[in-house]
């Protein structure tokens, strides 16, 4: 499958955000796969399924706000290819766990917050809950480090090897991406990407590796631990 739409929209030769790259390059990749899906024959392809980008990717989101006053609940269900988790503010050594466990929790709409409520043709106090509705197979999770006015934001978070979503869904660290630099603007980008399926727990036999650039080099997992990654890929196990 051709990729110029990539290097089109993403211009290769500029500096990009990682994170809008990765965006930019899986958008790409889907539109690939949906064309090459729709001029296979779906006949001589068994498999022509796991050929969607989309459904390694995919977040299924649904969120819906119940008024207090009316009882209306009102939903909404989105695509993503990602989930942002906000950390300014957090205290260092916050688990990225519980800022995932946050954005499911109810939300209290109040005060300037409060929802405008159709039926009732008002401002009202509210209640808004998300749900993951689908898990993709490749979840990607995308960490606010820049402030408004683009400068980085230093905050150490732990995220673990494996991650259990909703108890039931587990889900294995593949790689983080790291940013180099103060700001938004310049810097630099390593990734960081586990070698094999299997998990080791003798930290020291080393099953991470650092990509820089052209050069490639042994990671042990307490130095993966030590980073402050921008986006982190954890793939389900089957
Ligand atoms: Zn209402």
């Amino acid at each position: 499958m051709g990729l110029e739409p990539v290097s089109a929209r993403g211009r290769l030769v500029d500096q990009q955000d990682a994170h809008e790259f990765l965006r930019c390059f899986i958008e790409a990749l889907m539109a690939c796969s949906k064309k090459h899906l729709a001029h296979s024959n779906s006949a001589s392809s068994p498999d022509g399924a796991s050929l969607s980008v989309e459904s390694i990717f995919d977040i299924g989101v649904r969120t819906s706000i119940r008024c207090s006053r009316c009882k209306t609940v009102s939903g909404r269900a989105e695509s993503i290819l990602d989930v942002s988790l906000a950390i300014a503010n957090e205290p260092a050594g916050t688990s990225i766990v519980s800022l995932l466990d946050r954005v499911a929790e109810t939300e209290v709409l109040q005060g300037e917050n409060a929802y405008a409520c159709d039926n009732c043709a008002a401002k009202v106090h509210a209640t808004k809950t998300t749900d993951f509705v689908r898990m993709p197979r490749i979840f990607v999770l995308h960490l606010k480090r820049f402030d408004n006015s683009g400068a980085k934001i230093d905050a150490g978070v732990v995220f673990p090897e494996t991650l259990a979503f909703k108890k039931r869904l587990h889900y294995d660290l593949r790689a983080i991406v790291v940013h180099y630099g103060r700001t938004c603007r310049s810097g630099h980008y390593t990734v960081f990407v586990r070698k094999g399926a299997v998990l080791h727990e003798d930290d020291t036999k080393s099953t991470w590796e650092e990509i820089s650039d052209d050069v490639v080099s042994d990671a042990p997992w307490s130095r993966v631990q030590a980073q402050e990654p921008y986006l982190l890929l954890y793939e389900r196990r089957t």
